[in-house]
């Protein structure tokens, strides 16, 4: 894949990613790769479809983050996850709207929102509980 495909390819993640789509890339062994990468996570495949997927999944793994940065203007404290999704690949986030201690496992939706103050021209990753 040639670097002006990839660009375009995170072009539309981003695009779809503000009318809340999650798109992934599809190998021809059908495995996920999300977010955008040049090869395919698992066997390195360069031959990439996108895909759109349906934003759902599990928690894997989190932690809390108690330092605010200007990268990602959230205030603190907030708990960033680890989501496996239900088609495959991993997706980094901010989970959020749990009343008690997530679990591993946890059914969770993702959404992409601007939070007040983004810097960044793309919409950031939150999860939502399911
Ligand atoms: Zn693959």
């Amino acid at each position: 894949m040639s670097s002006t495909e990839q660009r375009v390819t995170i072009d539309l993640f981003f695009d779809q990613a503000r009318k809340g789509r999650l798109t992934g890339l599809k190998c021809d062994l059908g495995h996920i790769t999300v977010p955008p990468r040049y090869s395919c996570r698992v066997c390195l495949s360069e031959k990439l479809q996108p895909i759109e997927l349906s934003g759902r999944g599990e928690v894997v793994s989190f932690t809390e983050v108690h330092v605010k940065s200007k990268e990602f203007p959230l205030d603190v404290p907030y708990t960033l996850a680890l989501v496996t999704l239900v088609e495959g690949g991993n997706l980094m986030g901010v989970l959020r709207g749990f009343q008690s201690v997530p679990k591993h496992g946890s059914k969770v939706l993702v959404k992409f929102e601007d939070p007040p103050n983004n810097r960044e021209k793309w919409p950031r990753t939150f999860f939502d509980p399911l």
